[in-house]
């Protein structure tokens, strides 16, 4: 590792840390005064960090499946690292949400908590920061199969572009780089035009990379600054812990071993070598946001193949969130307790199913997964058994309010697992296209 490599980690540990206590201690400490600071300070991370990397993600995910896929350059060998990214996404999102409801089931974190003192403010808060993002949600879970569906497939993909919707632009791209190979002589100007744009667009996010420095500083200080830790000492403490425990056996044990087993790669090795774009992600809970970092450290640091990590990472980041799943799961099955109710199995069956779903249809942007919880709710009420009076007892959607207190500093760790879990798949796929097959080609 070069000198500079060191400085630079050194440097965004400390910015976090910083972040950290400044937050803590000054912001939140400084109550309603310091209001005014902490939105300077979110303009600031914005502006320095987040604003930069969204400018190269559009065209990093764009460029980058044409060339990843043009490198692949056969529609079969296209479909088997197609259909093996997938089976990888659904079977370690499973692995995560069911962890995550094993540890409800050991810890009970609902169980005996005070309801009427946590439900005090729930409603207040769903009712101010969640309920109108639903309103122009899915409301059923046909309607996120469809969304699911239609979001791959662009009516236009400059207003995609424009509204950073990347999905419809993966799509496009994979059939622009299959099409590329198919005309042979005459693609390969452009492919070569592609690639020398893409070793550009790298570059420019090596550039960027020093910004997390002030960036992670700034907005890891706002959001703890907003919210504080306290909410981790109070009644949500045990299931905020389930959550953290959850998401720590997922990505110390689950996801290293699956590297371990079936990549033959020391998964702790690789680890170290991804902490750029895990620190980032962990700073800025958004995988979008931090995706041109992840692609750019997957192939100089982690030793991924360029075909492997251009596919599997701007498709995962939109679509595996292992984090975000056990996120999910957690607190659908906390809330459920919490309100006395005692699921069955195939209750905790439907929310597996529902759960993944979702979390494949979750943007990956902060708190993308509280809105997307109601449609798990509402799976699972819909499967409640009326009552002697024929009437249902649900689980109310406000009850999402309850944990909008620790939501914020929790979505900074499961959107670290997010990326964690779409570099180990990039990582693993490697070995199914690697690019010395390539190398007559590019
Ligand atoms: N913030 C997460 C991400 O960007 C999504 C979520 O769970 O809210 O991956």
């Amino acid at each position: 590792m070069g000198k500079k490599e060191i400085v630079l980690t050194v440097l965004i540990l400390l910015a976090l840390l910083a972040g950290v206590l400044v937050g803590q201690f000054v912001l939140h400490a400084g109550g309603e005064a310091a209001a005014g600071s902490i939105e300077v300070f979110t303009k600031l991370g914005d502006l320095l960090f987040i604003r930069p990397l969204r400018m190269l993600v559009v065209p990093i995910v764009f460029i980058g499946v044409t060339v990843g896929v043009a490198g692949i350059g056969r529609a079969d060998k296209l479909g088997l690292l197609g259909g093996t990214t997938i089976a990888y996404y659904l079977l370690t999102m499973a692995a995560s949400i069911t962890v995550g409801l094993a540890l409800v089931g050991v810890f009970k974190p609902g169980a005996g908590a005070d309801l009427a003192s946590l439900e005090e403010n729930a409603k207040s808060a769903f009712e101010n920061s969640v309920e109108s993002r639903i309103e122009d949600r899915p409301e059923t879970f046909t309607d996120v199969v469809f969304q699911l569906g239609e979001s791959l497939v662009s009516d236009n993909p400059i207003r995609s572009a424009a509204e950073g919707d990347t999905l419809p632009l993966v799509t496009l791209a994979i059939l622009l780089g299959l099409a590329l190979v198919l005309i042979r002589e005459k693609g390969e100007a452009a492919i070569a035009f592609f690639q020398s744009l893409f070793e550009a667009l790298i570059r420019l996010v090596l550039w960027i990379i020093w910004l997390a420095i002030p960036g992670i500083f700034f907005i890891v200080a706002a959001r703890v600054g907003q919210v504080g830790f306290e909410g981790f000492a109070g009644p949500l403490a045990k299931f905020s812990m389930v959550v953290v425990v959850g998401l720590l056996i997922h990505s110390v044990i689950t996801l290293p071993t699956v590297l371990a087993v079936f990549g033959r790669i020391n998964p702790f090795v690789f680890m170290w070598q991804m902490r750029k774009p895990l620190l980032t992600a962990f700073g800025t809970s958004s995988s979008a946001a931090t995706l041109p970092i992840t692609i750019e450290e997957a192939v100089q640091s982690g030793g991924c193949s360029r075909r492997a990590a251009n596919f599997v990472l701007p498709v995962g980041a939109t679509i595996n969130m292992d984090g975000t799943a056990l996120y999910i799961a957690v607190v659908v099955s906390f809330l459920f307790e919490l309100y006395g109710f005692e699921l069955t199995l195939i209750q905790y069956a439907i929310i597996l199913f529902t759960a993944t779903l979702t979390a494949v249809g979750a943007a990956a942007v902060p708190s993308a997964s509280l809105v997307l919880m109601a449609i798990v709710i509402g799976a699972v009420n819909n499967t409640l058994p009326a009552l002697e009076d024929g009437e249902t007892q649900l689980l109310p959607l406000h009850a999402i309010g309850i944990i909008l207190g620790v939501d914020r500093l929790l979505d900074m760790c499961r959107t670290a697992v997010n990326v964690w879990g779409d570099s180990v798949g990039a990582k693993l796929l490697t070995r199914l296209a690697p690019d010395e097959d390539a190398a007559s080609r590019s």
